[in-house]
């Protein structure tokens, strides 16, 4: 094989930290094959609270350095993708014998003044006696802090950022797993599986990075052949979604009585995502599903605020995911760090970048951190160019959401209004290019269920790499929450017989 066939960076990976390291060093000119053995966003990526936060919780174990960077993030994300991430305001209510009043203001104050704060606006103290906030909870709270933070749709993030690294060059693979990476010489030769068909692909790269989230240490043990590896902690965290539980736009930040919190957040327009736990994990990650006793706890932690209690029979949906934390030895799940660590393993030959941890909040930064690393080996190839630069469908102002909205309206007058916010909400100034020259709704062609049409499904499989139902109605959309069984599967039908002539067209 001659020295061109050979990238420069192999990614293991396609969640949110593979593909921000894919787009950063794609952007900077660096040759880059992505691998992901199912979906896009299908492991940790999707499973997330879905905060884009400095996290309150963390400044009790001292992680300044992490708190910091991540209030920094909130900004600059909002910045570079105001379609899918967006301010939110939390309601944090004080009860007595939980953490005191005092603590919890230091806590705010450090939030509100070490993280170079410009748009958002500062906490403020609620009287829970005549704020709206109140409402849905128990008459028992006198005072209640409000705080800033951001919300993300993850899945898409982790989509978009595959989207503008292929725009750059980089060759993204899904239902494609790293099955063997061995040293050959200055280089690495790497097997690659196609999971559609059971081919073999050989790749040749410079340099590889595992950002496998929590599989990092299965793929060191099974394709590159360590032996005793334990870099990661797993940690099971689970949600559950029941229909609105309050109208406000705001959410709940809640404290428990065994020291952890939970949050009760608005969710796709008429839900309410409740989460998250924190429990040792032992099995495949993705195997990862709800257990009884985190269903009863995230039930009967909300109960013990709202005035109406969360009953099981009204949960619609569930998801879990697992944490790929770095093994600090922390005795309990919930302590162990939430910091990203990076390490080079050379051993003499090419170059492997382990990634261990790390937040969504953060991808940014720690794709920046691991092409210092990579820049170390391979030599420099342009600056760090991300902090300004919108992804897919982000080109408009942070609070020009509405603009759009009617603008896309405008251009597409028979679209209904509730389709054309959510189109924009998911592809921002895209929306025209899955619209394209429709002029009625007939022109968007089948209708699933929902508002889910086949532009939009056609869309998704040609340029961001959907392939299953799953895909389109749980990660690039959350039209899985309304649509039936029967629809899912017609879907599923639909898009199996179109994939072969798609995919392809969306390198
Ligand atoms: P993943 O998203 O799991 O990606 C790794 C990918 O590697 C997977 O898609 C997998 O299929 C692929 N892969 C594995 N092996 C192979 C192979 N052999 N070949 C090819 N591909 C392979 N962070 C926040 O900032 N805010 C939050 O609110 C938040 N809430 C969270 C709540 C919970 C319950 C959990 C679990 C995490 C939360 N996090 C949050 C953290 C955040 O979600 C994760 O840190 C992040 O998603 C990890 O991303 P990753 O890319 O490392 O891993």
């Amino acid at each position: 094989m001659d020295q061109a066939a050979i990238h420069d960076i192999f990614i293991v990976g396609g969640g949110i930290n593979g593909c921000g390291i894919a787009r950063d060093a794609a952007g900077r000119g660096y040759s880059v094959y992505l691998a992901e053995m199912n979906d896009l966003a299908s492991g940790t990526s999707s499973g997330s609270t879905k905060l884009i936060h400095g996290g309150l919780r963390y400044l009790e174990y001292y992680e300044f350095r992490l708190v910091r960077e991540s209030l920094m993030e909130r900004e600059v994300l909002w910045r570079m993708a105001p379609h899918i991430i967006w301010p939110m305001r939390f309601v944090l209510p004080y009860a007595d014998g939980l953490r005191p009043a005092w603590l919890l203001r230091l806590g705010l104050f450090l939030y509100d003044h070490i993280g170079g704060r410009k748009l958002l606006p500062a906490t403020k103290t609620l009287n829970m006696r005549s704020d709206a906030s109140s409402k849905p909870l128990k008459p028992l709270f006198a005072k209640a802090f409000e705080y800033p933070d951001g919300w993300v749709n993850d899945a898409r993030l982790v989509v978009l950022n595959a989207r503008d690294a292929a725009d750059r060059g980089a060759v993204i693979r899904t239902r494609a797993k790293v099955v063997s990476a061995r040293r050959d010489g200055d280089h690495w030769l790497i097997e690659v599986e196609d999971l559609h068909n059971g081919g073999i692909e050989q790749v040749r790269s410079r340099l590889i990075v595992n950002a496998a989230g929590p599989w990092v240490d299965h793929v060191l043990a099974t394709a590159v052949g360590q032996n005793d590896v334990h870099n990661v902690r797993l940690v099971q965290g689970s949600h559950i979604v029941v229909p609105r539980k309050f109208d406000d736009l705001r959410a709940y930040f809640f404290q428990n009585r065994d020291g952890r919190i939970i949050f009760a957040i608005p969710y796709e327009e008429d839900f309410t995502l409740i989460g998250t736990t924190d429990q040792d994990y032992q099995a495949d990650p993705r195997d990862v599903a709800i257990s009884d006793a985190e269903i009863d706890y995230l039930c009967d932690a909300a109960s013990e605020y709202f005035a109406k209690p969360v009953r099981k029979d009204e949960i619609v949906w569930t998801y879990s995911a697992v944490r790929p934390l770095y093994d600090d030895g922390a005795s309990k799940a919930q302590e162990a760090t939430r910091d990203y660590v990076l390490k080079v393993d050379s051993q003499g030959g090419a170059p492997l970048v382990n990634i261990f941890g790390g937040k969504i909040t953060t991808y940014r930064r720690l794709a920046e951190a691991t092409l210092e690393k990579i820049e170390d080996v391979l030599g420099p190839r342009g600056k760090p160019w991300t902090s300004g630069a919108t992804l897919p469908g982000g080109d408009f102002a942070p609070d020009g959401y509405e603009t759009e909205v009617a603008r896309l309206k405008g251009s597409y007058p028979f679209l209904d209004l509730t389709l054309a916010h959510r189109l924009v909400r998911l592809y921002g100034s895209k929306a025209r290019v899955l619209l394209g020259l429709a002029k009625s709704e007939a022109d968007l062609g089948r209708r699933f269920g929902a508002d889910l049409y086949e532009a939009e499904v056609r869309y998704l499989m040609v340029h961001e790499w959907a392939a299953t139902a799953d895909d389109v109605l749980w990660r690039r959309t959350k039209r899985g929450l309304r649509l039936s069984g029967e629809e899912a599967a017609a879907l599923d039908e639909y898009m199996t017989a179109e994939r072969v002539n798609h995919s392809a067209a969306a390198e």
